[in-house]
């Protein structure tokens, strides 16, 4: 399966029946969560929201980098935000291999060379959560007032553990 055709016609049946076009863009908890692309986390879900409610920031590992602070510190200026929760999960493969052995399990699965390619992978998750909370905490753009917060979300149980609180 390689074109959207299945997710068009899919398309077709949610505009049929779509209810939302009274949303405003503002987030309506004043929450925004920059969590990991993996598809087992369902960031609406997991906190009991629903469409409207959050923004919902997502990169390789949930990792606060220039792009994803750009969009948090936004967020809290422009949208409603007030209170950011960064979640990476467990068995996260960003945290579970070294920038070496990914580029080494991409080369054998598709022999493209990726020795330029800044790959980013995370060596100690609990560290570089609590780094990155203290980093946006103390980000001079942020909104003041936008509390930040820390968690890795288990992709076994449903359950967040608080890192920083
Ligand atoms: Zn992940």
């Amino acid at each position: 399966m390689g074109g959207i055709d299945d997710i068009l016609a899919a398309n077709e049946a949610y505009a049929e029946n779509f209810q939302h076009e009274r949303l405003v863009g503002r987030a309506a908890k004043g929450l925004a969560i920059l969590t990991c692309i993996d598809c087992r986390i369902d960031p609406l879900a997991l906190g009991g929201l629903a469409l409207g409610d959050v923004k919902v920031v997502r990169n390789a590992g949930a990792q606060l980098d220039e792009n994803s602070t750009h969009d948090l510190v936004l967020a809290s200026h422009l949208l409603d935000v007030n209170r950011i929760l960064i979640l990476p999960h467990t068995r996260c493969a960003m945290a579970s291999a070294t920038e070496t052995q990914m580029r080494d399990i991409i080369k054998m699965s598709s022999s493209i060379d990726v020795s330029e390619l800044k790959i980013r992978t995370i060596n100690n998750q609990e560290d570089a959560l609590v780094d990155a909370v203290r980093k946006l905490r103390s980000n001079p753009h942020l909104k003041e007032g936008c509390s930040v917060h820390g968690g890795i979300y288990d992709v076994d149980s449903g359950r967040i553990k608080i890192i920083e609180a």
